[in-house]
C-alpha cells in the first residue's frame, strides 16, 4: 500500500483527525473509532510498516517504543491493573488497517481470546 493512501500514516501526518492521547520516540497514541473496551487506543509507529510481520531483525527499538507507550497509555487510562495489548496480522488474522497497531484494551473484564 502507497504511504500516502494509508489511513494511519494519514492520522500520524494530522491530515485525518483522531483524538490523540499520547506520543512518544516515534509512535502515536490514539483512541479508536469504534471501542470494544471501555477504553481502546491504538499504539502506532510513525514510519509505516504494514504488521509485525514486516518488521526486520533491527526493528527491536521500534518495538520497546511501542510498548513503552502501550505502558503508559495504561497508567494514564487508569487500567495499570489489568489490560491487553493485541496485534493482528494480515486479513486473516483479522487486521484491517494495513499499518502496524497495537490494541490496548481495558476497563472492563476482559476474557480468554477465543476468536
Ligand atoms: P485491525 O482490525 O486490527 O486492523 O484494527 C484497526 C482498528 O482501527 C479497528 O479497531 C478500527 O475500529 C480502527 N479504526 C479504523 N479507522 C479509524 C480511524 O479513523 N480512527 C481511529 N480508529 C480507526
Amino acid at each position: 500500500m502507497a504511504v500516502d493512501s494509508c489511513l494511519f500514516c494519514r492520522i500520524v501526518a494530522g491530515e485525518v483527525p483522531a483524538e490523540r492521547v499520547a506520543t512518544g520516540d516515534g509512535v502515536l497514541a490514539f483512541r479508536d473509532i469504534e471501542p470494544r473496551a471501555p477504553v481502546h487506543v491504538l499504539v502506532v509507529p510513525e514510519r509505516h510498516v504494514a504488521s509485525v510481520h514486516e518488521l526486520d531483525d533491527g526493528a527491536s527499538g521500534l518495538l520497546a517504543d511501542c510498548f513503552a507507550l502501550c505502558r503508559q497509555v495504561a497508567e494514564q487510562e487508569g487500567i495499570a491493573d489489568g489490560y491487553r495489548v493485541t496485534t493482528n496480522v494480515g486479513e486473516r488474522g483479522g487486521q484491517s488497517v494495513a499499518h502496524l497497531h497495537f490494541h490496548v484494551l481495558g476497563g472492563r473484564q476482559l476474557g480468554h481470546i477465543d476468536s
